[in-house]
């Protein structure tokens, strides 16, 4: 207690990552909604350290303000705890907008609540880019492409959903809030970018999301069984965080305006993948075992880079190895803070 009055009263100085100094000409206010979540903390922490103030925006649904705690009373960061559902009325030059849950199991759970999040929240953060003049990047995803009938998938390809399925709440919320960008760009000459996201996958994903990579970690750590839904014949391509946060960074600042695919194109069988994940846990006893499949689950997914190879200069650049190497060690440190997941299944 003596020490951490000592830092609110300025006695010891607080300690932040390292920020680069801007001057006020380069330095930009940007509005991260979701910025408390998997992907938008990793991408608060770039913008931070390269100078810039930076506003996260987030109604901890599936986002924690342990993702983002380490800013916690740095002058260049706010955080306010908002619905984008509702309007908001801040200034920015810049708005990543991210929120929106994005694991199956979590945005199934509340369906209406993940379309309204995408549609009257997009609109929200468009109305608000149109009032102050920013520029606004939209998170969409390879969930666009629904269950593919084109391999791999480029960006011009319409894509394959059922309107009416358990996915439908979020991909076609998505495709709506696509939809609701270049309406704003036509229409109201509101600056966009899309970015196609595919699986990405790293440190700070949450243990109990459901998605795979975190399932079979937690699974491969504790030595239960990894459950393969359906055949594990269906296929994905993983990217690492920081490749993805890097994608859309270099998708902001270019001039590039239509939809972007980012992702790492090595796809690998949802079997092979479990096979990869227990070898690479040391003294793994986990079995794998399949089971029942998830309905209208993609059976194949790889994202065509071309564009972001042409527009972007950008390709990933972390191996699955490595980045799975560092999603392991960051579950590993999370099972060791607490005992609170023995008891689970994941
Ligand atoms: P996440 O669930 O970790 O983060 C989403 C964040 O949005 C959370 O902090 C959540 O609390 C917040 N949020 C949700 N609804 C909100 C609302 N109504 N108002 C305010 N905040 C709200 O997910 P993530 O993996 O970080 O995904 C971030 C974005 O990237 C999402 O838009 C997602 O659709 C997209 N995306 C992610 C992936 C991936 O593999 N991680 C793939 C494709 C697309
Ligand atoms: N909006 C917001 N913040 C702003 C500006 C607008 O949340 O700074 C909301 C506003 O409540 C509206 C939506 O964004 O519902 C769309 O705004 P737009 O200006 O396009 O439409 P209008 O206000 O004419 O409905
Ligand atoms: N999956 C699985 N076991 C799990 C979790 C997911 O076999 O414990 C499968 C799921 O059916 C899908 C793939 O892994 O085929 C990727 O699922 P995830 O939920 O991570 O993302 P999606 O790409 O489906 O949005």
């Amino acid at each position: 207690l003596e020490k951490k009055l000592a830092v609110l009263e300025g006695r010891i100085p607080q300690k932040y990552p390292e920020v680069k100094y801007l001057g006020y000409k380069h330095r930009k206010r940007i509005l991260v909604t979701g910025g408390a979540g998997f992907v938008g903390s990793h991408l608060v922490d770039v913008l931070m350290m390269r100078g810039h103030e930076v506003i996260v925006v987030d109604n901890f649904f599936t986002g924690r303000k342990r993702n983002v705690e380490h800013w916690f009373g740095h002058r260049n960061f706010e955080m306010i705890h908002h619905d984008i559902v509702n309007p908001l009325y801040v200034e920015a030059d810049e708005i990543y907008h991210l929120a929106s849950p994005a694991s199956p199991p979590h945005y199934m759970q509340n369906p209406v609540k993940t379309i309204k999040t995408n549609t009257l929240g997009t609109i929200n953060m468009l109305g608000l880019a149109r009032r102050v003049g920013a520029k606004i990047l939209i998170a969409s995803t390879s969930e666009v492409y629904g269950d593919p009938m084109v391999h791999p998938q480029p960006e011009s390809y319409w894509g394959h959903v059922n309107p009416i399925g358990p996915r439908a709440c979020y991909d076609e919320g998505k495709r709506v809030a696509e939809t609701l960008a270049y309406s704003y760009a036509k229409q109201e000459k509101v600056v966009v970018r899309v970015a196609r996201i595919f699986n990405t996958y790293g440190p700070r994903m949450h243990a109990s999301d459901g998605r795979v990579v975190s399932n079979f970690i937690m699974q491969a750590l504790q030595n239960l069984t990894i459950t393969v839904y359906g055949n594990g014949k269906q296929t994905r391509s993983f990217c690492y965080v920081s490749d993805l946060v890097d994608g859309l960074l270099a998708l902001m600042d270019s001039s590039y305006t239509l939809p972007v695919n980012i992702g790492n194109p090595v796809e690998h069988t949802i079997e092979e993948f479990a096979v990869i994940i227990k070898d690479q846990v040391p003294g793994c006893r986990s079995t794998v075992a399949t089971g029942a499949a998830v309905e209208d689950d993609p059976q194949r997914r790889r994202p065509d880079i071309a564009i972001a190879e042409k527009h972007l200069h950008w390709s990933p650049k972390i191996s699955l190895q490595e980045g799975l190497q560092r999603t392991i060690d960051y579950f590993k440190e999370e099972l060791s803070r607490t005992t609170f997941y023995n008891n689970q299944t994941y």
